[in-house]
């Protein structure tokens, strides 16, 4: 499987980290070794002194496809979650100065906190709202509705590029409000369905 992220994809975020709104989605991906479910406490790595959580809804793809074409873009994604798109934002200020490639700041072990999954019928389709709790205090809250590219212009822009396979996994970017954490803080997920706010995940950092 692959973990397939999209960046700057909430224009409040793009702005809050001066970075301009893109015309097309920003892509990149994170390998399967950074993947931390079932709530596994995170390890804070020594690389980094900027370690940066951002919260995103995340597509789980339910089959096969390549060349998808909008109307059909909606099949690809029944069920969805909500995780963590960790990121070492001191390594990525670095890499972005050289205009590197920015990997090793996004994909290093752990840095893809995924909790449960839902149908996504269980959601307000358009308009999903989600928000993440640090140490019981909200900060980022954001709105599905306000998205660059939806869930299905994703789904299209991807899959010109990477054929999706049963199992990936799309975090389809955060919303304003990135802060750093440091060790001993709690983070937990929240998704908004039509009858309750689910608790999705939580990671402590450790
Ligand atoms: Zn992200």
């Amino acid at each position: 499987m692959k973990i397939i992220c999209i960046g700057r994809n909430y224009a409040d975020h793009a702005k809050e980290l001066n970075n301009p709104v893109p015309g097309s989605p920003v892509v990149f991906m994170k390998p399967p070794s950074a993947l931390l479910v079932n709530n596994k406490p995170f390890y804070y790595p020594e690389f980094t002194q900027d370690l940066h959580y951002e919260v995103e809804v995340v597509l789980k793809i339910g089959k096969n496809g390549r060349h998808v074409q909008p109307e059909f873009a909606a099949d690809y994604y029944p069920e969805i979650g909500l995780g963590i798109d960790f990121t070492a934002r001191d390594v990525q200020q670095r890499l972005k100065d050289k205009s590197h490639p920015w990997e090793i700041a996004k994909g290093f072990d752990g840095s893809a906190v995924i909790g449960d999954f839902l149908p996504i019928e269980q959601c307000n389709r358009g308009a999903i709202e989600f928000e993440l709790k640090k140490n019981g205090e909200t900060v980022q809250h954001g709105n599905t509705k306000d998205l660059l590219f939806s869930f299905d212009d994703i789904i299209v822009y991807v899959s010109k590029f990477f054929k999706l396979q049963m199992g990936d996994l799309i975090y389809t970017g955060t919303p304003a409000g990135v802060g750093p954490v440091q060790i001993g803080d709690k983070l937990e997920g929240f998704l908004h369905t039509k009858t309750e706010v689910k608790s999705m995940f939580h990671c402590e950092i450790k």
